[in-house]
């Protein structure tokens, strides 16, 4: 069966301010939900580069997030509840649940029954939970996104966590392969701070950018994105993105691009002179160009423009996508660049 969400199930359904939530249905388009909270001064905070055209349904499934996800996590943090077909058509709703509701849903035989059956049968085996732990890559790592999340449910109280029993975090990014969506409770936030800037660290090389970034992680950027050379010069040519590189000085191995935001633009000043003095007693970068204004979107564009003007690359050789959205933890990023021969 083909349901196309997009189409006909496009409705926000609720929203309450006080409570800070909004029940949409599936096929509602993340630029759309946010020009409807806009008014209300808050915003459903996950984002991805295709967000004019995806759906909430799809960054469930995917469990989305962007450039933003350092403050603001995936969309898994952000889904509260979630309404749903089951395999033999049964409409069901998962959401938070204290212990004894978690118990009582343990019995009798619906499919849905059987579904926290089966889980606590699993879960509650403490070989299980530790062979979980054990395998599922280092939980510091926040944008992993391997198969199903069941160490998202090893916090919960059934297996001797804090928080109440919710399935949400296991149904975001699994892809459409356990229930089919049918109306998503997300969590909104506070519009982000109005005044937002961007300093373009220049660098020597991508391995000093990745221990540069580092330190740049200490000062509480919202966001921290990374230009390489071969990214840079294939913009000099583009008569488009030309009058995006005003800020590019000399030929950098890689730039930083490290946004702050705040709410009295003085303080992203002195913010971005702390970081300015960090990379400079450390030794890294030779420029730190600060770009205010309207000036931050020339910035965006010219990053966004690079997996177009790669693919545009002069000659036979053309990169090709072989791993995308590889989540290495900071820290280890510089050895895992290393022992990628070629690579820096
Ligand atoms: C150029 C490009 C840039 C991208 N940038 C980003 C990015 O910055 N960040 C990011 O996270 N991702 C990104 N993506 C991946 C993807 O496009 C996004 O994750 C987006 O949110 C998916 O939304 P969609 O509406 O296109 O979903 P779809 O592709 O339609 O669906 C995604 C998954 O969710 C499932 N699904 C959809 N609706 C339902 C439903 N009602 N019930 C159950 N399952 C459902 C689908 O079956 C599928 O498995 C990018 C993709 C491209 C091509």
């Amino acid at each position: 069966m083909v349901v196309d969400v997009s189409r006909y199930m496009t409705r926000i359904l609720d929203i309450n301010l006080d409570e800070g939530w909004v029940w949409v249905e599936p096929g509602v388009i993340l630029d759309e939900l946010n020009r409807y909270l806009q008014p209300h001064g808050v915003f459903f905070a996950p984002e991805t580069s295709t967000s004019n055209r995806c759906a909430i349904g799809g960054m469930v499934g995917n469990n989305s997030c962007g450039s933003h996800s350092l403050i603001y996590d995936s969309t898994r943090e952000h889904t509260l509840a979630i309404r749903a077909l089951l395999r033999d058509g049964s409409d069901v709703e998962f959401a938070e649940m204290e212990h004894q509701a978690f118990i009582e849903k343990t019995i009798c035989n619906t499919l849905e029954n059987s579904i926290y059956r089966n889980l606590n049968n699993m879960l509650s085996n403490s070989k299980n939970r530790s062979e979980i732990r054990e395998q599922f890559p280092k939980p510091d790592i926040t944008r992993r996104n391997n198969g199903y999340a069941l160490h998202a449910l090893l916090d919960m109280q059934p297996f001797g966590g804090e928080r109440p029993f919710n399935l949400c975090p296991l149904i975001a990014g699994s892809e459409r392969t356990l229930v089919f969506i049918t109306a998503v409770k997300l969590r909104v936030v506070p519009l982000p701070p109005s005044s937002t800037a961007v300093m373009c660290i220049h660098l020597n090389s991508i391995e000093e950018a990745l221990h540069a970034n580092l330190i740049v992680l200490q000062h509480s950027p919202t966001a921290v994105e990374l230009m390489d050379r071969v990214i840079l010069n294939q913009t000099r040519d583009n008569l488009l993105q030309q009058r995006n590189r005003f800020f590019v000085q000399g030929n950098p191995g890689a730039i930083l691009i490290v946004e702050f935001a705040d709410h009295d633009a003085k303080n992203i000043h002195q913010r971005a002179d702390r970081l300015e003095q960090d990379m400079k007693a450390s030794g890294f970068g030779y420029h730190f160009p600060l770009i205010t204004g309207t000036d931050v979107g020339k910035v965006w564009a010219l990053r966004k423009a690079g997996l177009g003007v790669l693919s545009n690359m002069k000659g036979d050789a053309k990169p090709v996508s072989v791993v995308e959205d590889t989540a290495i933890l900071p820290e280890d990023l510089p050895a895992y660049m290393q022992s990628n021969d070629g690579l820096y």
